[in-house]
């Protein structure tokens, strides 16, 4: 059900009639260990998932997404860090969604992979939704999804440091060995944090807030098994959800 395989007949006989996913990510450092597009492979890998378990269509995934801030993914200094604007990734999605819609899509599932993207997901969807009044959709980050029970279960050695602090640890590289373990440098897998971590944001970030390996947690404790148990509740997650709501 992506939409990019199909022929344009196809997808004319498949858009009008079922939830279209729109998994959305970056191009952003992930410690020495995983590849830029962990946020990519993360949503993307999530939604096939759901397609094998009910009628969707995925579209393309977005392949960039906002800023990074120093404390929920390193910032902007790392090489390969390239982001966009909010008003370009705005109307980046808004043109999606308009361009869907044209060809009759109304029932939308904006699937988040990148922690500083979903203010702008929202406000992409909030305009889209005051131009039409026969449309829904739905947003979402998946690691709103996982539970406490889960998230207790994953983290009961380790600590949960909260979701901003989980960049390119134990969860993503996790996701990672169990989605694409071929992307996954295992010899390169550490623990890091950065000197200090304030509750305020600081322009230009100066370094002591910035973990010198881009990895703002402990990533060793990540396992192929926590990836899978991960991905599979995610995935029934959103499946009830598409059911609830559309
Ligand atoms: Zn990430």
């Amino acid at each position: 059900m992506l939409a990019e395989h199909m022929t344009w007949e196809e997808y004319r006989d498949v858009i009008t009639k079922n939830l279209i996913i729109l998994p959305v990510g970056s191009l952003e450092q992930h410690g020495p260990h995983l590849p830029l597009n962990v946020d990519v492979v993360i949503p993307t890998s999530l939604a096939k998932m759901v397609s094998e378990k009910m009628d969707v269509v995925v579209l393309p995934t977005i392949a960039y997404g906002y800023k990074s801030h120093p404390t929920s993914g390193g910032g902007q200094l790392f090489p390969g860090t390239t982001s966009l604007n909010g008003i370009t990734l705005i109307h980046l999605m808004l043109d999606i969604l308009r361009e869907t819609y044209r060809h009759g899509g109304r029932d939308f599932l904006m699937l988040n992979g990148h922690y500083e993207n979903i203010a702008f997901v929202n406000e992409a969807v909030e305009i889209f939704a005051h131009e039409v009044d026969d449309a829904k959709v739905v947003t979402l980050c998946w690691w709103d999804l996982v539970t406490d029970e889960l998230v207790d279960e994953i983290f009961a050695e380790a600590g949960f440091p909260g979701w901003d602090t989980e960049h390119a640890a134990i969860t993503e590289t996790s996701l990672m060995q169990y989605f694409a373990p071929e992307l996954v440098r295992e010899d390169k897998i550490i623990d890091d944090q950065s000197e200090r971590k304030p509750a305020y944001s600081i322009f230009p970030a100066p370094e002591d807030i910035i973990p010198k390996s881009g990895v703002l947690y402990k990533a060793t404790y990540a396992s192929r098994e926590k990836g899978q148990k991960l991905a599979k509740q995610v995935v029934d997650a959103i499946v009830q959800i598409a059911h609830q709501e559309f």
